[in-house]
């Protein structure tokens, strides 16, 4: 739950977005409109935006999967980094918020790369299981209730290629994954998250502190 790095001062973070991120301007306006939403924090980070691109470059992504699309900022960020034929399938709830996220896609000219199905995650991932999709993935990135973590996490290791990478956003979760009196369930799948991926012999897992944590895992 954070729209910026957690630990970093005021001054450290506008450092990072003005020397590093160099953030193209229909991401910032997706940003500013965002904002204005209740639900403005469940944005990811300018950062980290430029962190899925990245990832996106390094590992050659043709084809991204995404749980929780919400405004869109993550899979824009990816879909402008992906190659003229790059394919994303982008996974959510919320007719409202992807009604933005269309709007923002097609403004960039991103919108024929991307796929959306609306629906329950663990519904649409079984789906996408069924239709014979396993191991077709390059990467995918996690961000919807996380109560359902470990579920995507099985499930998303089924559809990543080997070497493909799995990441799963909000792992440090404001700190309360390190909160012993913090026993919601959300806290504890993501507990049961961290623990389970960063000892998981199938794949090598890290965690980065960028955003609200990122938890990475690269399918062996
Ligand atoms: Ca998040």
């Amino acid at each position: 739950m954070s729209a910026r790095s957690i630990g970093l001062s005021d001054e450290l973070w506008r450092y990072l977005l003005d020397v590093t991120v160099h953030e193209p301007p229909v991401l910032r306006r997706l940003r500013d409109e965002t904002a204005k939403l209740a639900e403005a924090n469940m944005q990811i980070s300018p950062e980290q935006g430029r962190f899925l691109a990245f990832m996106t470059e390094l590992l050659g992504v043709q084809r991204y999967l995404e749980v929780g699309v919400f405004t869109g900022y993550s899979s824009l960020s990816v879909a402008l980094a992906l190659p003229a034929d790059g394919h994303i399938v982008a996974c959510d709830r919320s007719d409202e918020w992807t009604g933005v996220a269309r709007r923002y896609w097609a403004e960039a000219g991103v919108a024929s790369k991307i796929e959306l199905k609306l629906g329950n995650g663990v519904d649409t991932l079984g789906a996408l299981l069924a239709s014979g999709a396993r191991g077709s993935f390059d990467f995918a990135f996690f961000d919807a209730d996380k109560e359902s973590s470990l579920t995507y996490y099985e499930r998303g290791l089924e559809l990543v290629r080997q070497g493909g990478v799995l990441a799963f956003d909000n792992a440090l979760w404001d700190g309360r994954v390190a909160k012993a009196s913090d026993t919601s369930e959300s806290t504890r799948s993501l507990r049961a998250l961290n623990e389970r991926v960063c000892s998981d012999p199938r794949v090598t897992a890290t965690l980065v502190p960028i955003g609200d944590g990122v938890l990475l895992a690269r399918k062996r």
